[in-house]
């Protein structure tokens, strides 16, 4: 059947491999105890590196070109603290972000500004895995966090369909990163 939606909610993402996913979902089930709310689907779980929005379908595939160019360094980033939004409620795990991070972040920022479209500002990014939604409290102070190592192999440009009741996403492209895509700078 053709799709003849005229936008499409995208973001870019990182999705945590297997061994980290069972982990995340583990623990967001034991904090759900602390807090209430609700525990995303398992394969749902990320890390949102930029928030799109609607695009008009037209312009996604300059989009997936894009992603697929980008020129991405592997790295780790470290989840090492709880932490709640309170508006949107949500309870998550995470931790600053790591040089690679700032990096992947960068490089999505300067291939966005070269085709007219722009990130959110760099101090809104606040890494996290959304561990519930609509948590009722947040994490409590004396709950210890784990340590956990997320190695960055791949940046994704992902479709959020909002349909029913838990958001379907959908991989529109991908950008593996390599070991030599070192710094430029
Ligand atoms: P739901 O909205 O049904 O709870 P969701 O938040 O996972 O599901 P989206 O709202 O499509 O789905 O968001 C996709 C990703 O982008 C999520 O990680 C979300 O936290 C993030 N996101 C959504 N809106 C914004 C925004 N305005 N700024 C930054 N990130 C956002
Ligand atoms: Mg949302």
């Amino acid at each position: 059947m053709t799709d003849i939606r005229a936008s499409r909610r995208v973001f870019f993402a990182a999705w945590p491999d297997a061994a980290l996913r069972e982990r995340l979902a583990s623990l967001a089930s034991r904090l759900q105890h602390h807090c209430g709310g609700r525990t995303p689907v398992i394969d749902n779980l990320h890390l949102t590196l930029g928030f799109l929005g609607n695009v008009p379908t037209a312009e996604i595939a300059s989009l997936q070109t894009l992603t697929e160019r980008l020129t991405l360094p592997t790295g780790e980033w470290t989840l090492d603290r709880y932490g709640y939004f309170h508006k949107p409620r949500l309870a998550w795990l995470g931790g600053p972000p790591t040089a690679t991070l700032t990096l992947w972040h960068a490089r999505l920022g300067e291939a966005l500004q070269a085709s007219d479209r722009s990130l959110p500002a760099w101090h809104d990014f606040r890494p996290h895995v959304t561990l519930l939604r609509h948590a009722e409290k947040a994490p409590p102070a004396t709950l210890a966090a784990p340590e956990w190592t997320w190695p960055l192999t791949r940046l994704t440009l992902v479709e959020s369909i909002l349909d029913g009741t838990r958001p379907i996403y959908r991989v529109l492209a991908e950008c593996p990163a390599t070991a030599t895509a070192s710094r430029r700078d």
